[in-house]
């Protein structure tokens, strides 16, 4: 990674999103083209491409990208795919989960949901038998890493439940592609939406959504938006390699530099292994310091870790966080309802050395706040 911490004087984002990104994908955004020029063209068909690359559905799957921030292409999957007349069974154990159930209120699609704890992952078995009891569910709706903790969920358990049972399946996958394997040919799904900005290190900006050809072609007509018509944005793509509506141009430019570095570092093996250097480092450094995680280790994904709030009447989480702010790093307050807890990612462009920096603030911070440790008990 060419990006060390002297390069730049921005902060360290470790957060769910917006995330650090390198130098050179910034650099890609210093163009203005407009969005019927050829190279723009020619960039915007290599993104697609490689994307469903990345997912192995070169032969049954296309993308459709959308301007927007990951929500709005979380919103756009589920009001394209889940027709008014469907019934979706949304799997739910964080706050994207509950967002998810939000949407389908707002496009009036009926919605069934399972729910579990935000520190237990998603039960197949539970999957299985609501949708043996329930004949109407036409689709499921999972969140793959829940963000709210970083909780990984068993989707691959899950795509096989929902097939058995001859339902479609949609994924958010927003803050886990990229870093962890999705096959398209070992996990069928309709749909599964992601951002620019998370593991893929673009800019914020645009999402997209990785969808089966052949289930795509059948959204036809189902959309109850204007903007958020996938199908119509597709179609718009194949018809002339343009966007319906003003393209994010800078977004997409350094969208095709971060996707260049994402295959430089190896694809998902590469990122995904860098994240999760990354997430042991900081979560090793984290426990001896006293602080617990909320997940055992083999429920965390290498996204973003949840630590439990420490006991210690001495620590302030506003002077904690203004500490780790003032010497550089970001991180993020809790989104929880089990417990008091903060957040700290570990994805974006950052290394060892960023962790091991975040570390040695945290360290301090502590020290000047007159806390010896961050147990939380
Ligand atoms: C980040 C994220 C989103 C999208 O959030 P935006 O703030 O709209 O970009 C959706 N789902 C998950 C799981 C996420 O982590």
């Amino acid at each position: 990674m060419s990006d060390s911490l002297e390069e730049s004087h921005d902060p360290w984002l470790l957060t769910p999103g917006p995330l650090t990104t390198s130098k050179t994908v910034k650099e890609a955004m210093l163009h203005d083209f407009g969005s019927r020029d050829e190279r723009f063209i020619s960039i915007n068909h290599h993104v697609r491409t490689r994307l469903v690359e990345i997912i192995d559905g070169k032969d049954s799957h296309v993308c459709v990208p959308l301007q927007g921030s990951g929500t709005f292409v979380v919103e756009a999957m589920l009001s394209n795919f889940v027709p008014e007349s469907g019934k979706v069974l949304i799997l739910i154990n964080g706050a994207y989960g509950v967002r998810m159930k939000t949407i389908c209120d707002y496009h009036k699609r009926p919605v069934e949901t399972l729910v579990w704890n935000e520190d237990q992952p998603v039960d197949p078995r539970l999957v299985a038998s609501k949708l043996s009891e329930d004949a109407s569910i036409t689709h499921v709706a999972v969140v793959h890493c829940e963000t709210t903790t970083g909780i990984l969920n068993p989707i691959k358990d899950i795509a096989e439940v929902v097939k058995e049972a001859k339902r479609a399946l949609l994924i958010d996958s927003m803050s886990a592609f990229g870093a962890l394997e999705v096959s398209a040919k070992l996990i069928p799904f309709d749909a599964l939406v992601a951002s620019s900005n998370k593991c893929l290190e673009g800019s914020p900006g645009m999402g997209f959504c990785l969808a089966d050809k052949s289930a795509l072609l059948k959204t036809e007509g189902n959309a109850d938006s204007l903007c958020f018509d996938l199908f119509e944005q597709w179609k718009g793509l194949e018809a002339n390699g343009q966007w319906r509506f003003t393209p994010p141009t800078h977004c997409i430019l350094a969208f095709h530099q971060a996707l260049a570095e994402f295959d430089e570092e190896g694809g998902v093996q590469g990122r995904g292994g860098r994240y999760r250097a990354n997430c042991d480092l900081l979560v090793k450094g984290m426990r001896e310091l006293g602080f617990e995680t909320l997940l055992p280790d083999n429920l965390q994904a290498p996204i973003i870790i949840t630590f439990k709030m420490p006991s210690d009447s001495a620590f302030d989480f506003q002077t904690f966080y203004d500490g780790l702010s003032a010497r550089g790093y970001v991180i993020y307050p809790g989104k929880l309802t089990v417990a008091e807890s903060f957040r700290m990612g570990c994805i974006g462009r950052l290394n060892q050395q960023h962790m091991q920096g975040a570390l040695d603030a945290v360290t301090e911070v502590m020290r000047q706040m007159g806390v010896d440790s961050g147990s939380p008990d």
